[in-house]
């Protein structure tokens, strides 16, 4: 008898199935996601490609389409047609869970809206793995994704994260790493917490935590440590005061493009909880 607390082993047609694939150890991939990949009429793939060769490794022939964030508006109504005609098919991204920094959010709003059944296999996620092992709080955090390619973007976003209290997580490019890890420290201070996370499930797995400062030095002393996928974490500001006055910077830019400055800092300070004058002094 199946328990009550496996479900969906029966599942009805005409579901679209969002699966979750390794980030690197093959192993990775649950039993239910090798029933569903292989029962599908067809499995979208981020890039056919790659997918591939899981596949063929697990013995799945199933019929492949592409999906990227390049063609998704292209082909989320002819996937939508085929669920509605009662085909079942399976979404995966290149590695981890679909829709986390990867294509798949369009097909899975559009299957919604037509009213088609839309089921997680849930599974790998780098993200989630790598707060799993930082050692740092995971009550709450907040996931950030790729930060800005361009320095003075990703400069602005992290002045924007100053005064976050939740864990931070980021996925960077080995290429940039170490300059993310100095713009942080411009933003955070050099003290604060943060683990790199690089290529978890794999040979060269490694999680370094340290201070900012220590963690920048580290990876800018050593080639490796900019190699392979990472994830960066940084602990949230311990520091309510930090929090509020980043708000209220956050606040009193916005309001200054409307109002006279004293206006806004005074309306950005009672909102925010933080000094008005620490606001209108920042303004030189
Ligand atoms: N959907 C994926 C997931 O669930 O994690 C993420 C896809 S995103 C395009 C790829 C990024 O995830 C990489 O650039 C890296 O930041 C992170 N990543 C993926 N696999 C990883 C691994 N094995 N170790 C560390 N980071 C990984």
């Amino acid at each position: 008898m199946i328990p009550e607390s496996v479900p969906n082993m029966h599942h009805p047609s005409a579901t679209l199935f969002i699966v979750a694939t390794p980030i690197g150890n093959r192993d990775d991939i649950t039993l239910r996601a090798i029933q569903v990949l292989q029962d599908v009429t067809r499995i979208a793939a981020e890039d056919t490609r790659h997918s591939r060769p899981l596949l063929t490794h697990l013995g799945i022939d199933t019929p492949l389409t592409a999906l990227h964030e390049h063609n998704e508006d292209a082909v989320v109504d002819g996937l939508v047609r085929q669920l509605q005609q009662g085909d079942d098919i399976a979404l995966i991204s290149d590695a981890g869970t679909p829709l986390i920094s990867d294509p798949g959010y369009r097909l899975v709003r559009a299957a919604r809206a037509a009213g088609i059944r839309v089921v997680p296999l849930p599974g790998p996620c780098a993200a989630i793995a790598a707060l799993s092992v930082g050692g740092l709080p995971s009550d709450r955090f907040v996931f950030e994704g790729f930060l800005p390619a361009k320095a003075s973007a990703r400069r602005a976003r992290l002045a924007e994260l100053a005064g976050e209290t939740r864990t931070m997580i980021f996925y960077e490019s080995p290429r940039r790493v170490a300059a993310t890890l100095d713009a942080m420290r411009e933003s955070f201070g050099d003290q604060r917490e943060a683990v790199l996370a690089r290529e978890l499930t794999k040979m060269f797995e490694t999680v370094l935590d340290r201070p900012l400062v220590e963690l920048a030095r580290r990876v800018a002393a050593d080639p490796d440590q900019q190699r392979g996928e990472c994830v960066l974490l940084v602990a949230g500001s311990a520091d309510p005061a930090e929090a509020r006055l980043s708000e209220g910077r956050r606040l009193f830019a916005l309001l200054s493009a409307e109002l006279p400055p004293s206006r806004a800092a005074k309306l950005a300070a009672s909102i925010s909880g933080a000094p008005r004058k620490a606001l209108y002094e920042d303004r030189g």
